[in-house]
């Protein structure tokens, strides 16, 4: 099965132009050849090469593999539709293989995922190391890139590779949509199909515990309470510590082995934020902030990664920022979006959700855009 990956090249102004030249003599040549073709009525390599090989090496300057790459460009187009004939505009993509490109530098993050590096790119002008940068859906695939690429110039002057990359028969489909996760307080997780994982019944055990748990230690700094001798109550302590602690393992078993059910189901990815923006995010308040323990949050997201590794289904780490605040209507950004802990209101269009059902498609469409931009 066939996957195209973006990666955003930054050529130099130098590099552009040679870029830019090699462009337009391939398209040239290529447009020139496809009349030829069209007149004889051929489309075959062979055929091609042996009449125009020289003319797209001496007129058009192509080194010999652009000349090989142009005619197999030519013969494809004229395949497809043989009762026209086929154009190429002066900035349409062109193909590079193995022998004009080649991935040079690779920096990676954590040792391991590729974020960017350079690329050597043959132009008219030889070779060129043009830097590039993947984003992150990109540079989790790239691994597996190897095979032909086209170079696109965009119509704001970006520049683009695309990749195509082969993936062996067995590899599981990369997901087109995904499931966003909020993770939250008074919901422990929010999907974006509205289903809500409630936190309930953990902070009714969480606050029960509490209780107790504030007599006890009341009663160990007395020391002299009935029946209670200062080891027992620590070991009470502790016991209850550890009660709370399976009990909230539970409920993430749970909720986990639900979500990711639910991506496998019907083929879609699973979207969590970036953990780092979860503690210090301003939507919880200090209260708030107290009765989260962040070791829930982290084995939470452990679970339902490790679960969705076992089953096939991928999982996407996006930028947290603002997802509680946006529009998903108008994508107006505001503090004000948010009047009170359940409720999402946009103050511009007047759209309303439940706000961590709010954030949750917020996070599935930062997922959903992270495979069309690098
Ligand atoms: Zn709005």
């Amino acid at each position: 099965m066939k996957l195209t990956l973006q990666t955003q090249l930054l050529p130099t102004p130098d590099q552009v132009c040679a870029l830019e030249a090699t462009m337009r003599a391939f398209n040239a040549a290529a447009d020139w050849l496809a009349g030829e073709a069209f007149t004889r009525k051929t489309a075959n390599k062979r055929a091609l090469h042996k009449l125009f090989y020289r003319t797209l090496r001496e007129r058009f300057s192509l080194s010999a593999q652009m000349a090989v790459r142009c005619i197999a460009q030519v013969c494809e187009a004229y395949k497809r539709d043989k009762t026209k004939r086929p154009h190429f505009r002066p900035f349409a993509a062109i193909p590079y293989d193995e022998r004009l490109m080649s991935f040079k530098k690779l920096e990676r993050v954590d040792g391991e995922r590729v974020k960017g590096g350079s690329v050597s790119l043959l132009t008219l002008f030889g070779r060129i190391e043009v830097p590039f940068i993947m984003g992150s859906y990109q540079a989790q695939r790239f691994t597996a890139a190897k095979g032909q690429c086209d170079l696109v110039r965009r119509k704001d002057g970006k520049w683009f590779l695309h990749l195509t990359i082969e993936l062996p028969d067995g590899t599981k489909t990369p997901a087109t949509d995904f499931i966003g996760v909020d993770l939250g307080v008074a919901n422990i997780a929010t999907d974006s199909d509205g289903i809500r994982y409630c936190g309930e019944v953990v902070e009714a055990c969480r606050t029960r515990n509490l209780d107790l748990r504030r007599s006890l230690q009341k009663a160990a700094a007395g020391r002299k309470r009935r029946g209670l001798r200062p080891k027992n109550i620590r070991r009470k302590l502790k016991s209850l510590a550890g009660r709370e602690a399976r009990f909230r393992r539970d409920i993430n078993h749970v909720i986990s082995k639900s979500l990711v059910k639910k991506a496998k189901d019907n083929g879609r990815g699973i979207a969590l934020e970036n953990l780092k923006g979860i503690r210090g995010r301003t939507r919880f308040r200090k209260a708030q902030r107290a009765r989260m323990s962040s070791w829930a949050f982290h084995q939470l997201r452990a679970f339902i990664e490790y679960k969705a590794k076992r089953e096939g289904v991928e999982v996407i780490i996006v930028d947290p920022r603002n997802t509680s605040r946006t529009c998903p209507c108008c994508g107006h950004i505001d503090k004000a979006n948010r009047p009170s802990q359940a409720e999402f209101r946009c103050v511009k269009c007047g759209h309303t959700d439940h706000a961590d059902v709010n954030a949750a498609q917020n996070i599935r469409s930062r997922a959903r855009a992270l495979l069309v931009t690098p």
